[in-house]
């Protein structure tokens, strides 16, 4: 690799073609799948193309170390996102924040920077829980916030647990697990990721440093009624529980509205069979809740799942409400948050209502974002959009962000 730097327009561009979905429109690339494998390889040739050195820990994890003098593996700086995608999600939704890694790391060997410490670039799997149910989930099992042995049994869409499919692309699903060893190489972490609302559409700022992470959680509910006939089964006969499930959404709609800067989604509904002339047996459905405030996080869920109980047993239907995941709001170290402040004094400083991997990191060190502007405001689908010359001033920030830190003995 000679002193070229490669834009991360440029290295998305060489990814563009990996997992589109031609039904949903955008990508589909959830982890383990073919396309997520592909961008872990491509990720893994790009990193040795430019000498980092790579490993893939337990948790699957891929690390792309730049070694400093002398060669321990400790006090590094981390970098790095994540390559998996809700379906349907847009092209920059954790990409951004790894090519514009490989781009700093670019930027960095261009400027002669010698690192005192060493860099890392990280690919985190399954950030997005899109399949399954579980956000953040290589970080939350390497930080020991999630238990291996309910991850293994954990099910995709498919009904197939996470052992099977990690293990059918030869990842060992017995790795997983606490890893403070690991992550305890690390002395700090700065994520970059495309902004996924409109913080920074109205200020005259391409790249912002993030604050906090609203506090979220996601529920499982199901609904259980009768199966039955939907042409002979009289309507006072019926116990349906796609009219309860329709009867929680309106619920959660107005409990959330009832709470200042609350958010709640129901974003995922099945119901079984799923058939156009059968009455549903069962609904499951799946509850998105965030707050700033976890308790009031908590108390909407709990007034949620009491009208909800109400609604089913008005058609004598059962129902049960049970939390997958929640994540306390988190508040980057302010000491990091003000360091790089300082490296970049005109970015403007937000909060987020968007999970990302360095809120779980933020749990064992100190831990940091950058945010690249995305003039549609739109994520989690194809119409998020962030301009070439952003994404080229997010790299420019995020290398100058990580050489002042590499350049520095560690505390
Ligand atoms: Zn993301």
């Amino acid at each position: 690799m000679n002193d070229e730097v490669a834009t991360p327009s440029r290295l998305l561009a060489q990814i563009s073609e990996i997992g589109r979905d031609p039904d949903r429109g955008g990508y589909t690339r959830p982890v383990f799948s073919r396309p997520e494998r592909e961008l872990t390889e491509w990720f893994v040739r790009q990193a040795e193309a430019r000498d980092l050195s790579v490993e893939v820990d337990g948790n699957g994890i891929v690390w792309a170390w730049w070694d400093a003098p002398g060669g321990v593996r400790a006090d590094a700086v981390g970098t790095g996102s994540h390559l998996d995608s809700v379906p349907g999600g847009g092209a920059y939704d954790g990409p951004l924040g790894v090519m514009s890694a490989l781009s700093a790391v670019d930027h960095l060997r261009a400027r002669g920077v010698q690192p005192v410490r060493p860099l890392v670039v990280m690919v985190f799997p399954e950030e997005e829980g899109s399949r399954f149910g579980l956000a953040c989930l290589g970080s939350r099992l390497a930080s020991g916030l999630a238990d291996p042995v309910r991850v293994r049994r954990l099910k995709d869409a498919d009904g197939m647990t996470y052992a099977e499919a990690s293990r059918a692309v030869g990842v060992d699903p017995d790795l997983i697990g606490p890893d403070p060893a690991g992550v305890g190489r690390l002395r700090e972490f700065v994520e970059l990721h495309v902004e996924q609302g409109k913080g920074l559409a109205d200020l005259d700022q391409p790249v912002a440093i993030g604050r906090s992470i609203l506090g979220h959680g996601r529920w499982r509910i199901v609904i259980e009624g009768r199966g039955d006939h939907a042409g002979t089964t009289r309507m006072a006969d019926r116990q349906d529980p796609m009219v309860v499930a329709g009867e929680v959404i309106g619920i959660v709609r107005r409990a959330v509205l009832d709470v200042d800067e609350a958010r709640g989604t129901v974003g995922r509904i099945r119901a079984v069979p799923g058939g156009t002339n059968v009455i549903a047996s069962r609904v499951e459905m799946w509850l998105d809740v965030r707050h700033f405030d976890d308790e009031q996080t908590r108390a909407i869920v709990k007034a949620i799942s009491d009208a909800a109980a109400v609604s089913a047993e008005r058609e004598s239907c059962s129902f049960s409400i049970t939390q997958e995941s929640f994540s306390p709001t988190v508040h980057f170290d302010e000491t990091l948050r003000h360091r790089i402040e300082r490296v970049l004094p005109d970015a403007p400083v937000l909060d987020t209502g968007a999970g990302h991997d360095a809120g779980v990191l933020s749990t064992m060190l100190p831990s940091a974002m950058l945010y690249v502007r995305n003039m549609t405001g739109t994520s989690h689908s194809p119409l998020e959009h962030c301009a070439d010359a952003d994404a080229d001033a997010g790299a420019v920030a995020l290398a100058d962000v990580l050489q002042d830190l590499v350049q520095k003995e560690a505390r």
